[in-house]
């Protein structure tokens, strides 16, 4: 069993888990435990795999072109938030190092905004830029002393992605300068109950580590690092929804002051999961139902969206009796779910079979690229969930 990413007690109990329709030979596997920690309350995910696992899942992703979020016109309102957090504590000549770079729209905006030592570090894309270094390094590995230049280093929308994250932490932190900071933004699991637009959405196959502004407490505690600020933002994930997401800001003390065993148990984030768990459960059976009646004088189904709901779907009753002639899906990452193949939209389509919109989040996209490409299959969208409280 996976030890406790923030603490590493192996006292953990399992408290949900989910069988995931990708073919067994998947990096990450198809099956996952949430576990959580009974030393400090951490929510963390066990899919039996280890690190190298994840790195060779994420180094088979960078043979994809640019990813999809770089049209995504909640990409830059989410960039402006970010750099609100953070531009108190940089300059214009500020030694700024995105680990996790992606595609690197964060330096792309820097590099707009003025800033000129940018650079970045992810194994992801060779990006050939010149306003900015580039690494092609996996993030959860780099060389020793390779951060040591920098005099800002963020880390945004990582965390959760990294299996040994006490080696990772370890890592920057040895290398993070007195003057230095390290900013990190992470999903706020203690509110996934808040607001679910899409059941189970959070727990995914990536997604490894749900931390809480305790958690991240915890970590500022155990690898002795001062906490600047700690706190919940929303940030546009589409739009219909904000994600909240902690972020934090750390900083090296000038003197050793903290011990690890002063962790604080984190008795909040169980009880909210286990919320979230309940609510989700509570959606799906309902989405069972939705599908069920819509369904009533068909055999079968196109299932447009392969994304995280589209996974969760599948589990549902009505798919044993339902068949499901497709997934349809532009930017697919996998080639079957439950052996059915994923097909771009540009394939020709049988007009007597409904299609369902496998997505909340992109209802809307979906539906116009349904509209643009002339298909007049009755369609069936999944109301969000905020849709469906009282
Ligand atoms: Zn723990």
């Amino acid at each position: 069993m996976r030890d406790c990413p923030v603490c590493t007690s192996k006292d953990s109990n399992i408290i949900f888990d989910i069988k995931y329709p990708v073919p067994e030979t998947h990096f990450l596997g198809n099956y996952q435990t949430i576990n959580s920690c009974n030393n400090c309350g951490m929510i963390f995910s066990d899919s039996f795999r280890d690190q190298a696992s994840y790195d060779k899942y994420y180094l088979s992703l960078s043979n994809y072109s640019p990813s999809s979020e770089d049209n995504d016109p909640a990409n830059q309102a989410r960039i402006e938030k970010t750099y609100a957090q953070i531009k108190k504590h940089i300059t214009f000549d500020s030694k700024i190092c995105d680990l996790g770079c992606g595609s690197a729209y964060h330096l792309e905006y820097l590099h707009s905004k003025g800033y000129k030592n940018l650079s970045g570090i992810d194994a992801r894309l060779e990006i050939e830029q010149s306003k900015y270094t580039y690494y092609r390094e996996l993030i959860s590995s780099f060389d020793t002393g390779m951060l040591k230049q920098f005099d800002f280093i963020k880390c945004i929308g990582v965390l959760e992605h990294i299996y040994d994250l006490d080696k990772f932490l370890i890592n920057i932190i040895r290398d993070l300068n007195l003057s230095s900071y390290f900013y990190v933004e992470v999903p706020d699991a203690s509110e996934y109950h808040c607001k679910i637009v899409s059941p189970l959405q959070d727990f995914n196959l990536e997604h490894v580590n749900h931390f809480s502004k305790k958690s991240m407490e915890n970590i500022a505690l155990r690898y002795n690092l001062d906490m600047i600020f700690g706190e919940t933002i929303y940030q546009p994930e589409s739009s219909n929804y904000q994600m909240p997401v902690i972020s934090c800001l750390f900083r090296k003390p000038a003197s050793q002051n903290k011990k690890a065993n002063d962790l604080k148990f984190d008795n909040d984030l169980i009880l909210n999961i286990n919320k979230y768990i309940k609510k989700s459960q509570e959606i799906l059976d309902l989405y069972n139902k939705y599908i069920e009646d819509f369904t009533q004088s068909h055999k079968s189904i196109y299932i447009w969206g392969a994304g995280q709901l589209a996974l969760k779907l599948s589990n549902l009753q009505i798919f044993t009796k339902l068949k499901v002639e497709a997934y349809i899906d532009k930017n697919a990452s996998q080639n079957t779910i439950n052996n059915i193949k994923v097909v771009r939209p540009s394939v020709g389509l049988d007009s007597d079979i409904p299609i369902l919109i496998s997505s909340t989040l992109h209802e809307k996209s979906i539906r116009q690229d349904i509209k643009n490409l002339g298909f007049e299959n009755k369609t069936l969208s999944l109301p969000a969930t905020n849709l469906l409280e009282k």
